[in-house]
């Protein structure tokens, strides 16, 4: 059964014009209908089909290809229509003209397609945000997880969980439904609790996999340390021959470059030079280093640069940050132990190492298991961990099996098989519209 939404909504969901195609999709009870009236008889059976598309007065807009997808068998769920365009803009806005002109249908608004999705039971909450970071994925680790995320992976991991403490729930129940019988065996209670504590060792297992899934969202964040001229800025320069720039700064809203993200090997790394940052009284500046400064405190390594032989060395202290020692200029001076490695931003020499070195510390975070990946699942993975914990420390029976209850309802909240209404608004306006 699907949910009922008055309104049939449409919107560009294909990427930015110009384009070969553009991708126009409609849903609700009137998307068939709609596209019929302007391109003619539709097949129902979600086969493509080369339609004209007329105005009003009848003059031909583009020739496009029509696909119809009748409930429930769409994204939404319910009745929806691709319209494939030729992709300009004259072209998307006349269309645009056209449908806005048509009583009861509407621009859909950010993330409603997904959400009348989520609503209509074709994909639960995970999966939703899987979907976002899908589309969001510029390195290959992104695209990974996200597809783990998106098609249900790890929807079943937490499904699964939740359904294991709901039976060792409902065996304890029966328990204490018999308890003043003599036919409920000591050793049912035994393995209950068994299969519990191996749940709980799953799940903090499975939490202390968290930072991987950070890293792998938000970079492996790597800051540039030294005094002036030790070659910070060449260095970076030299990373980003080699690996692939991610551009994910808006242009214009900072002045100085004081990062820049490198895909290495599908991993998103994020280097930071400390040289940028200075004192400034340039506002948006002011905002570059405020940032700088932020991932500075949040860096998961640091490189500490010094000119091979220069006197300035330098013993950095950054609390837990691990720190590798880097000597520069090694085509003048050549090698030196008194770095852990020393390289040549020029001549390249032990650039490849210096790469090796870092990657070996991000791979060491993440075997491609399934990994928690957003703050919301990670606060009620440890929910559901406490409850789990107050069940095993538990005395009394009843409370206890209430913890196991309030365990599965933790874990049903990520998926939003419980109660999750009021999260609803903040999930889906993340999306663009179209999606
Ligand atoms: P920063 O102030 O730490 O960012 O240092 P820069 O990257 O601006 O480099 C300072 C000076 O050292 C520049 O003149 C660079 O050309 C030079 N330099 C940087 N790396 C190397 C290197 O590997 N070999 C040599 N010979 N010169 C270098």
């Amino acid at each position: 059964m699907t949910a009922a939404f008055a309104d049939t909504i449409f919107a560009l969901s294909s990427g930015a014009l110009p384009a070969g195609v553009a991708v126009i999709r409609l849903s609700g009870s009137r998307a068939i209908e709609v596209a019929s009236t302007l391109a003619g008889d539709i097949p129902s059976n979600r086969k493509a089909a080369l339609r004209t598309i007329r105005s009003r007065n009848g003059s031909i807009i583009d020739r496009v290809l029509v696909i119809g997808f009748p409930a429930p068998n769409s994204f939404t769920g319910e009745d929806c229509v691709e319209l494939h365009l030729h992709g300009s803009r004259a072209v998307v806005s006349a269309i645009y003209d056209e449908l806005a002109q048509i009583p009861g249908l509407r621009l859909a608004e950010a993330g409603e397609f997904s959400r009348r999705a989520f609503e209509n039971g074709k994909m639960d909450l995970v999966e939703v945000e899987g979907l976002a970071d899908l589309i969001a994925a510029e390195t290959e680790m992104q695209r990974r997880l996200a597809v783990e995320q998106s098609f249900g992976g790890q929807s079943a991991l937490y499904m699964d969980w939740a359904a294991r403490l709901t039976r060792c729930r409902a065996l304890i129940e029966a328990e204490l439904d018999f308890a003043d019988e003599d036919d409920v065996p000591g050793s049912v209670s035994d393995r209950v609790w068994a299969e519990v504590g191996d749940l709980y060792l799953e799940i903090n297992e499975h939490i202390a996999f968290a930072k991987a899934g950070e890293v792998i969202r938000d970079g492996f964040k790597v800051v540039i340390a030294g005094p002036p001229n030790a070659g910070k800025s060449s260095l970076l320069n030299a990373l980003a021959q080699r690996d692939v720039a991610i551009v994910t700064e808006i242009a214009g809203t900072t002045r100085d470059v004081l990062h820049i993200d490198l895909d290495m090997e599908g991993y998103l790394v994020r280097f930071f030079d400390t040289a940028g940052l200075r004192e400034t009284e340039d506002r948006i500046e002011k905002e570059g280093v405020r940032r700088a400064q932020l991932a500075i405190e949040q860096a998961d390594l640091i490189i500490q640069l010094e000119e091979i032989d220069s006197r300035s060395k330098q013993n950095p202290t950054a609390g837990d940050i691990e720190i590798i020692r880097v000597g520069s200029k090694r085509d003048i001076h050549g090698p030196s132990p008194a770095y852990d490695l020393c390289i040549s931003s020029q001549s390249g020499e032990g650039m490849e190492e210096l790469r090796l070195a870092i990657l070996e510390r991000i791979r060491s975070l993440w075997t491609g298991s399934l990994v928690p990946n957003r703050a919301r699942h990670l606060r009620y993975l440890k929910d559901a961990s406490n409850f789990i914990e107050e069940a095993l420390n538990g005395r009394e029976l009843d409370l206890r099996a209430e913890s196991l209850r309030a365990a599965a309802s933790s874990l049903g909240r990520i998926t939003g098989r419980v109660d999750v209404e009021q999260l609803l608004d903040v999930i889906f306006s993340q999306f663009c519209i179209g999606k």
